[in-house]
C-alpha cells in the first residue's frame, strides 16, 4: 500500500494540479490532505472541489477553520487576514459545507493525522523543537503522526530509549521501534526556501518514507493573485518559497 500525504493547499491549483499528476505517476492507492485547503492562494473553491474528489481523509487547518468564522482571523498576520477575508468573501455554499466536513483529528490503520499538533489540535501550535516535540509525543499512542501547517517539511522520531532527533526532508527507512511525527511540507506555499510543491509519499510495505518536490507554474498562481488584489507579498513569496 502506498499512501500520498499532502498538506496546506491554500487555494493553489496550479501546484495542486502538478502534485496530483506526481502521486499518479508513483501510483499512490490512497491520498490524505492534512488541511488548509484554503487561504492565501486564488482558486479556493476549485482547490476544495479537487480535493474532495480524491482524498481519502481531509484534515481541518485554521485556515479552513477561519473560513468557516471559527477560528478568528484577526489573529493572523496582516496577509493571512486580508486573504482570508478574501477567501470568505469569494467561495461558495458549497465550499463553505465541503470544508465544514472536515475532521480535526484523523486515524488510519493506527497511524494519527492532524494539521497542526497531536497534543492540542485546535491550538494550531507550530512544532519546530526537540522541546516541543517532547511535549507531541507524550500526548499520542500512535507510532506514527502526519503533520502540516508550519509549512516546513521534515520531522522528529522518538527511539524507545526516550530520544528525540530532528531530520531534515530526505529518504527515510523506518524502524519499528521508534515512533515519527512527520512533517509533509506544503503543496501550495513552501516556506523552507524551495518554491516547489511538496508532498510526502510513504510506502506502507517497504517502510519506507519519501519527500517529493514538484515544479509548477508559479506565475500563473501570482498571476491570477494579483488579479484578485491579494497581498502583493504573499504574490512574491511564492517565487521564493519563504
Ligand atoms: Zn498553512
Amino acid at each position: 500500500m502506498r499512501w500520498g500525504i499532502i498538506s496546506d493547499v491554500h487555494g493553489n491549483l496550479q501546484a495542486l494540479e502538478q502534485v496530483l499528476r506526481a502521486v499518479d505517476a508513483e501510483s499512490c492507492d490512497e491520498l490524505f490532505f492534512l488541511g488548509d485547503a484554503v487561504g492565501y492562494g486564488p482558486q479556493p473553491d476549485e482547490c476544495v472541489a479537487v480535493l474532495g474528489d480524491r482524498v481519502v481523509l481531509a484534515i481541518l487547518g485554521n485556515h479552513d477553520d477561519a473560513v468557516l468564522g471559527r477560528t478568528n482571523p484577526f489573529s493572523f498576520n496582516e496577509y493571512a487576514l486580508r486573504a482570508a477575508l478574501w477567501t470568505r468573501r469569494t467561495i461558495t455554499s458549497e465550499t463553505r459545507a465541503a470544508i465544514a466536513g472536515y475532521t480535526l483529528i484523523g486515524r488510519r490503520e493506527g497511524d494519527l493525522f492532524v494539521h497542526a499538533s497531536p497534543a492540542n489540535p485546535r491550538a494550531w501550535e507550530y512544532l519546530l523543537s526537540i522541546r516541543e516535540a517532547e511535549r507531541q509525543f507524550a500526548a499520542f499512542t500512535e507510532p506514527f503522526c502526519f503533520i502540516g501547517h508550519s509549512h516546513m517539511p521534515g520531522g522528529f522520531i522518538l527511539t524507545p530509549e526516550g530520544r528525540i532527533t530532528a531530520f531534515r526532508p530526505k529518504r527515510l527507512l523506518l524502524d519499528d521501534q521508534f515512533r515519527y511525527i512527520i512533517n509533509v511540507g506544503s503543496v501550495g506555499q513552501p516556506r523552507d526556501g524551495d518554491p516547489r510543491a511538496c508532498f510526502v509519499l510513504y510506502d506502507r510495505e517497504k517502510g519506507l518514507i519519501e519527500f517529493k518536490r514538484v515544479e509548477y507554474p508559479v506565475e500563473r498562481t501570482q498571476a491570477l493573485m494579483a488579479e484578485s488584489h491579494l497581498p502583493d507579498f504573499l504574490i512574491q513569496r511564492l517565487q521564493k518559497g519563504y
